[in-house]
């Protein structure tokens, strides 16, 4: 048997006390190492997950093939370029980076040193997500509402690259098109940002995706529908269920419709991600969500809050 791959996560919040979690369960892996700000936070999950601390990110290097990273924002290039350029693989929490510019340098360091970058854009590794995008073939039109109570957290940042990235993720990877235009529409309510924002995206193939995030809702809906010609597709991200209605031509007359619920296996999609991320860093191969995806999500969020932060409020 292999060693098992030595993985730490940096910064245990509300997150990242998952990703400890998580790791510390799977299969051939070891949860080599805790690193929060927070030292007391840091031992208690340590603690509780049976792993050791550390006080600086600098010591972790030679204890770890790869590190997760779960601290705000702000803080994922200074902490994840170290690693990078230490040739150690990093899982970044989405937003990959604050801007473009910082994306840009960490994806440069990692070509040139030949370092695995995953994103976490966890809808991805959705049991019902991946039941479901195999099915969405040339979709015409797309609406998406992803509608959350008030955090308290991630308040740093619009909810453009809080929520709604990871829906820009999806269409991108099923759009399999470019952008044309974009029409978008944001609101501050609660805090000086965006807070629920919509964004109206055409594809040069003729898509249009209708995309509404908040984090000032009552009720908390994550829902995807893709419509295509001759099939209906629906996803409720957050009870992990899929619909699928297909055409079916009859002779003489109008088609029938058929279809009803997909069968689909529940399981924690942080899991699956960081279970695909291990196994790319033993195996050596891309991740299911690459640092160049987070790259185009986060380039996808930031078209949109240009056109919003233009706008006359
Ligand atoms: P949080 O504030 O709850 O936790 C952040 C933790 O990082 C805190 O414990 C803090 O002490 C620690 N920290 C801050 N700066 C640090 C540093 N320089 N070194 C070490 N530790 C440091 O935040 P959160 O809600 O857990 O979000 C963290 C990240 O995860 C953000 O990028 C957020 O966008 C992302 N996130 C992703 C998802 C998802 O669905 N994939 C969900 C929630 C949050």
């Amino acid at each position: 048997m292999s060693a098992p791959t030595r993985i730490a996560v940096i910064g245990v919040g509300h997150l990242g006390q998952h990703h400890a979690r998580l790791l510390a369960g799977l299969e051939n892996v070891q949860l080599a190492g805790i690193v929060d700000l927070n030292a007391s936070r840091a031992q208690e999950i340590a603690a509780k997950y049976g792993a050791r601390t550390f006080a600086k990110t600098s010591d972790l290097v030679g204890h770890v093939d790869a590190v997760t990273i779960a601290t705000p924002t702000v803080t994922h290039i200074d902490i994840a370029m170290p690693f990078i350029e230490a040739g150690v693989a990093v899982l970044i929490e989405k937003p990959l980076a604050a801007g473009l510019e910082e994306a840009d340098r960490l994806l440069e360091a990692a070509t040139r040193r030949g370092t695995i970058v995953a994103t976490g854009h966890t809808e991805r590794f959705n049991p019902a997500v991946a039941a479901a995008l195999p099915l969405v073939t040339s979709p015409r039109f797309v609406e998406i509402h992803r509608l959350g109570t008030f955090p308290e957290r991630s308040l740093d940042i619009d909810v453009i690259f809080d929520l709604m990235i990871h829906d820009l993720d999806l269409l991108l990877t099923v759009a399999g098109s470019d952008v044309v235009a974009i029409d978008a529409v944001g609101v501050n309510v609660l805090t000086p940002r965006v807070d629920i924002a919509n964004a109206r995206i055409r594809f040069a193939s003729g898509c249009i995706a209708n995309v509404t995030a908040s984090r000032i809702s009552r009720d908390r809906v994550r829902k995807a529908r893709f419509f295509s010609h001759d099939a209906y597709v629906s996803i409720d991200y957050a009870a992990q269920e899929v619909e699928v209605y297909r055409l079916i031509p009859q002779e003489g007359g109008r088609p029938a419709i058929q279809g009803g619920r997909l069968e689909v296996v529940n399981e924690e999609p942080l899991r699956r991600e960081l279970a695909d991320f291990a196994d790319a860093v033993r195996s050596g191969r891309p991740p299911g969500v690459t640092g160049h995806d987070g790259r185009a999500a986060l380039a996808l969020a930031t078209r949109i809050a240009d056109l919003i932060a233009r706008q006359p409020q």
